[in-house]
C-alpha cells in the first residue's frame, strides 16, 4: 500500500515510523497511508528552509514571480492529476474540485505581481535634503497548516504569497487527504524553486506542535476549526509568533420576502449542500422573513432536494459526493438525530441514504430542517454536513440581530431586490464576508479571505494585499547625505519641518 510520506529539501522523506490511513470517502475502503512526522522530521524541514532563507529572500521578486509563472503553467498542465488526488481522498465531485483548484491558481496568478506588491513606498524630502522610504522585508521561514476540506486552495491561499514576498515555506497538510500537498510540492520544483524554500511535512497534533514550538518559525498561517485555532493562535502568540488563524462558520443567508425566490433557491441548493455542506463559507442558516417567504421557500427546497443527486465525486453528474471519514458521518447524523428531537420539523432527511454499489461509502443525503430555533444546537454548532435549518423571523432586523448574535462571523449573504436594503445590511452586519444576491461571497485573489469574531483570531486576512502585509515586515528608512561639507550643529529639540 502506498505511504504519503513528506517533501524536505526537494526529496521525498519517508519517516513512517508512525503512520495514519487515508480513506476513500466513497467507498469507505482505506486507499493509503499518511505518514506521521516525528519532531525530527519537522526540525529537518525547518533546517532545510533555513538554510534556503539567505539566498531566496535576496533572490529579484522578477525572477520569484518569474518562477510563478512558470508554476501556473504546469499547474495548467498537472489539473486532472491532482483534482482526481482531491476527489479520491475529500470525496467531491471533480468538477467542483476542479473549481477549488482554479480558485488556488488564481493566488498564484495573483504572486506573479510580486514586484509590483513588493515595490514599497518612496517620499523624497522629507526634510531638507532627507528621502524617507518603506520598505517590505520578508520574515524567514513561516508555516501553513491546513484543513481537509480545501487540499488544494487552502494551501494555495498561503504559500504563494508567502514565496514570493521571500519566505522560505512549511506546510502542513490535513492527515485526512494529504496527497495534494506532494503534488504540488513537485511542481514548484519543475517549475525552477530552489530546494528548501517549500517544504510539506504530513503529520497530526505532534507535527503542528512542533512548528509552533520552533524560534526558527516566525509566522503561521492556520485554517481549520475554531478549537483549533484558537488554539493555534494563543500557542503561536505566547511564543513570539505572528499568527493568523481562520476558523469555523455559520453562515446565513437572509431571504427577503421580495427576493426572487427561484433563483434563491437555486442559490441556496448550491451553497447549502455543494461539497456536502463541508465548505466554510457554506450557507447552513436561511433565515426567512416573513412566513409567507418561508413557506413558499421550504416547498421549493424540498422540491429540488427530492433531485438532489448523491453519488461518488468520479462521477460528475452528481451533485454531491460523501463525508470526509466515517466519524465525522456520525457526528453529522448525530445533529439530524439531536434536531429531530428538540422538536424542528424534518422537511427532507437524508439519513438511510444508500448509494448502489457504494454501500459503504460515507453518504449523507440533503437535509433539511424548519422552525428551528436559536437554543438547539443544529442552530448553534456548525456541523459542516448537508443540513440547511430554515429559521423564521418577522423582519430584516430581527433576522440581522440573529447573525449578529452568533458566535461565527465568517460569511453572509442577502436576496432582495431592495438596494436599500441590501445596502444597510452590506454595511452594518458583523460578518466579514457578505453578499448580495450572491451566496458564496469568497473573495477574489485580489481582495483578501477573512471572517469576523470567531472565525479568524489575529488581524490581517489570508491571500491578496493582506498576505503581502502577513508574510512581510515594514522597514522605514531615513536617509541624508551631507553634502557641500555642510555639518550640523547638535540639536537638542525633536527635529520638526517646522
Ligand atoms: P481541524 O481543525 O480539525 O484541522 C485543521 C488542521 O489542524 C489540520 O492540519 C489538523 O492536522 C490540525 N489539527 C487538528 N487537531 C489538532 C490539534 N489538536 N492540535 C494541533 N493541530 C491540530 O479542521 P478540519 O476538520 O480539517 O477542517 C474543517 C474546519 O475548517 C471547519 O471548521 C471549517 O469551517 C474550517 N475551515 C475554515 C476556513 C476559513 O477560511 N475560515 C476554510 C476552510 C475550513
Amino acid at each position: 500500500m502506498t505511504t504519503v510520506g513528506h517533501f524536505i529539501n526537494g526529496e521525498h522523506i519517508a519517516d513512517t515510523a508512525r503512520c495514519q490511513d487515508v480513506f476513500n470517502p466513497a467507498t469507505g475502503g482505506i486507499s493509503k497511508q499518511v505518514a506521521l512526522a516525528s519532531k525530527a522530521t519537522v526540525q529537518q524541514a525547518i533546517d532545510a528552509a533555513q538554510a534556503a532563507y539567505p539566498a531566496w529572500r535576496n533572490t529579484p521578486p522578477l525572477k520569484r514571480a518569474s518562477i510563478m509563472f512558470k508554476y501556473k503553467e504546469l499547474l495548467e498542465a498537472n489539473a486532472e492529476k491532482i483534482v482526481a488526488a482531491i476527489t479520491e481522498e475529500h470525496g467531491k465531485v471533480l468538477n467542483d474540485a476542479h473549481g477549488e483548484f482554479i480558485r488556488g491558481v488564481e493566488v498564484v496568478e495573483y504572486a506573479c505581481g510580486a514586484p509590483e506588491l513588493l515595490k514599497g513606498e518612496h517620499s523624497k524630502n522629507v526634510g531638507p535634503a532627507i528621502d524617507s522610504w518603506s520598505e517590505f522585508q520578508p520574515l524567514g521561514v513561516v508555516a501553513g497548516i491546513t484543513p481537509f476540506n480545501f487540499p488544494a486552495m487552502v494551501p494555495m491561499w498561503m504559500f504563494p504569497m508567502a514565496i514570493v514576498c521571500g519566505n522560505t515555506f512549511i506546510l502542513k497538510p490535513s492527515e485526512r487527504d494529504p496527497s495534494c500537498a506532494i503534488l504540488l510540492a513537485e511542481l514548484l520544483k519543475e517549475a525552477g524553486l530552489p530546494d528548501g524554500v517549500f517544504n510539506v511535512v504530513n503529520g497530526d497534533k505532534e507535527a503542528v506542535d512542533s512548528l509552533l514550538e520552533a524560534p526558527e518559525v516566525h509566522a503561521v498561517s492556520f485554517v481549520g476549526s475554531t478549537p483549533i485555532a484558537e488554539y493555534i493562535y494563543n500557542k503561536g502568540n505566547s511564543a513570539g509568533k505572528r499568527v493568523q488563524a481562520l476558523g469555523g462558520a455559520k453562515n446565513h443567508a437572509i431571504v427577503m420576502p421580495d427576493a426572487d425566490l427561484d433563483n434563491a433557491v437555486n442559490a441556496l441548493m448550491g451553497a447549502a449542500y455543494g461539497s456536502c455542506g463541508e465548505r466554510c463559507m457554506a450557507i447552513s442558516v436561511a433565515v426567512a422573513v416573513g412566513n409567507d417567504t418561508a413557506d413558499t421557500l421550504v416547498a421549493k427546497l424540498k422540491e429540488q432536494l427530492e433531485t438532489l443527486k448523491v453519488g461518488p465525486g468520479t462521477d460528475n453528474s452528481n451533485d454531491m459526493g460523501p463525508l470526509i471519514t466515517k466519524q465525522h458521518f456520525e457526528k453529522v447524523k448525530g445533529y439530524v438525530d439531536a434536531g429531530e428531537a428538540a422538536g424542528a420539523t424534518l422537511v427532507a432527511d437524508g439519513r438511510g441514504l444508500v448509494v448502489e454499489g457504494h454501500e459503504n461509502g460515507y453518504f449523507l443525503g440533503g437535509t433539511l430542517f424548519d422552525h428551528v430555533s436559536t437554543d438547539m444546537s443544529i442552530y448553534t454548532d456548525e456541523i459542516f454536513g448537508p443540513v440547511l435549518c430554515v429559521v423564521r423571523v418577522e423582519n430584516m432586523q430581527e433576522a440581522m440581530d440573529l447573525i449578529d448574535a452568533h458566535e461565527f462571523g465568517n460569511g453572509t449573504c442577502i436576496f432582495t431586490r431592495d438596494g436599500e436594503a441590501a445596502r444597510y445590511f452590506t454595511d452594518n452586519i458583523k460578518v466579514g464576508m457578505v453578499g448580495v444576491n450572491v451566496p458564496l461571497p469568497v473573495p477574489v485573489a485580489c481582495h483578501s479571505f477573512g471572517g469576523w469574531k470567531r472565525s479568524l483570531f489575529g488581524d490581517l486576512h489570508a491571500y491578496g494585499p493582506d498576505a503581502v502585509r502577513f508574510y512581510t515586515k515594514r522597514k522605514t528608512v531615513t536617509q541624508r547625505w551631507p553634502s557641500g561639507g555642510v555639518r550640523e550643529t547638535a540639536q537638542f529639540s525633536f527635529p520638526s519641518n517646522q
